[in-house]
């Protein structure tokens, strides 16, 4: 192939790009330094790492390659389905069932030559530090709290003060039906994911009382149905949210439930929304959030312009309105603060109850917890014998367990790579 031809094509494609890149103007840095070392640092050197190339992630990739980015690598492990293809803009009907980081970027390679999109069809937690720490900026386009906790904490681990290369800047974006985000982290710097947690929507977990015994929403029934009549009816059997079948057993199950409590709205659709959690995803919120992320990302490796410090927010549910502001770290924060939380209770609660209020708590929301003192373990998920040797412990009161002026607790959970402390005071 004419390969004189692809690199004469490529340096007039970025004649836009580069009317920023070699004119400093009064809104840059003063790191910036215009020419063709700020040009060359964004085209030949820099490593940019996408998480996710589903709705943001198809955005995402495209920007970056057509604002110069060279280097690119994705992680993502879903496969493509049906009802991707309406925003999901890099993949074809004939791509449904492969993989999606594999797809986009042979997508994006063809469709903007010299650029190199290194697609990885897995889990991020497959990747060590080493790998994390090859790139220069990580930004998520993802659609789990759980992944991003994840890989919000493992760059904060990443950060040796010695070594400033190891303070990965992330840029996270998140969207929801007409609402969505775009933030900067800077990783031990600024907030953190994980300190501004209790900004989230209330998890969709209902109390349990309520779906057994006064159901008031169709999502109530819904949820009935998945929590409790399923295990009962199925016993071992696993629910497959995939599957047409189950779906179609729990809808049918919901909806004679809400015949009987005179409840309307159970349907087909929602019964797969709330027992799949699904987030309604809209093309254009998803546009407009995946630009922001990448305008970020173009400004921090060129230094052209300032960045954004730190979070803005578009709310496009009452008409439209955005707003930015510095959002706090927070000192308790259990991935970047240092300093324990305090939790004041009554002595009267007990262990199982102290957990309960953990998962509920929108700052802490760990699910499946393990606790732990300094000196003893007092409850673990895993592995089954230390399990079964921990479980006489949830009915005991605190005071039995720490002592009766409380104490520090340790908390971990299978899938965060933290743990947090919880010193427990007593109410008197
Ligand atoms: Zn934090």
């Amino acid at each position: 192939m004419a390969s004189s031809e692809d690199t004469h094509d490529w340096e007039g494609r970025y004649y836009h790009i580069d009317q920023i890149l070699d004119t400093p103007g009064p809104r840059t840095d003063e790191a910036f330094l215009a020419g063709d070392g700020v040009k060359n640092f964004l085209r030949k050197e820099a490593k940019i790492l996408v998480i996710g190339a589903g709705g943001l992630g198809c955005e995402i990739l495209a920007n970056l390659a057509l604002t110069g980015f060279k280097d690119i690598h994705v992680i993502d492990m879903d496969t493509i389905d049906i009802s991707n293809l309406n925003r999901q803009f890099l993949f074809r009907p004939k791509d449904v069932g492969k993989s999606k980081a594999i797809v986009a970027a042979e997508f994006i390679m063809n469709r903007v030559p010299g650029v190199k999109v290194s697609p990885y069809f897995g889990k991020i937690q497959d990747k060590d530090d080493a790998y994390y720490l090859q790139f220069n900026l990580v930004i998520c386009g993802l659609d789990s709290v759980e992944a991003r906790r994840w890989m919000n904490a493992t760059l904060v681990n990443l950060v040796d003060p010695e070594n400033p290369e190891s303070l990965k800047p992330l840029i996270d974006g998140g969207t929801e039906g007409f609402k969505g985000q775009a933030r900067v982290i800077l990783p031990t710097i600024t907030s953190c994911y994980e300190c501004s947690l209790d900004m989230l929507n209330k998890p969709t977990a209902f109390p349990i009382c309520t779906i057994a015994n006064t159901p008031r929403l169709p999502e109530h029934c819904i949820e009935w149905a998945s929590v409790l009549e399923w295990p009962r009816v199925h016993g071992d059997k696993k629910m497959d949210t995939d599957n047409p079948d189950d779906i179609s057993w729990l809808y049918s199950v919901a909806a004679a439930r809400a015949k009987e409590f005179k409840i309307e709205g159970v349907t087909w659709s929602l019964t797969q929304g709330v027992v799949k959690n699904i987030i309604p995803a809209i093309a254009s919120t998803n546009a407009i959030i995946a630009a922001s992320c990448c305008n970020e990302a173009f400004k921090i490796a060129t230094s052209s312009a300032a960045y954004l410090n730190n979070y803005f927010m578009l709310i496009g549910t009452e008409g439209i309105y955005s707003y930015t502001f510095e959002h706090e770290k927070r000192d308790d924060c259990p991935v970047c603060g240092g300093e324990a939380l305090e939790l004041s209770i009554s002595p009267d609660t007990t262990l199982e109850e102290l957990i309960e209020m953990l998962t509920e708590r929108q700052d802490i929301q760990i699910k499946n917890p393990s606790l732990s003192t300094s000196t003893k373990q007092l409850y673990l998920r895993a592995p089954p014998q230390l399990e079964e040797a921990t479980r006489p412990n949830l009915q005991k009161k605190l005071p039995e367990l720490l002592g009766p002026s409380g104490g520090e607790l340790n908390v971990t959970a299978g899938t965060l790579p933290f743990s947090a402390t919880v010193i427990i005071k007593f109410t008197t």
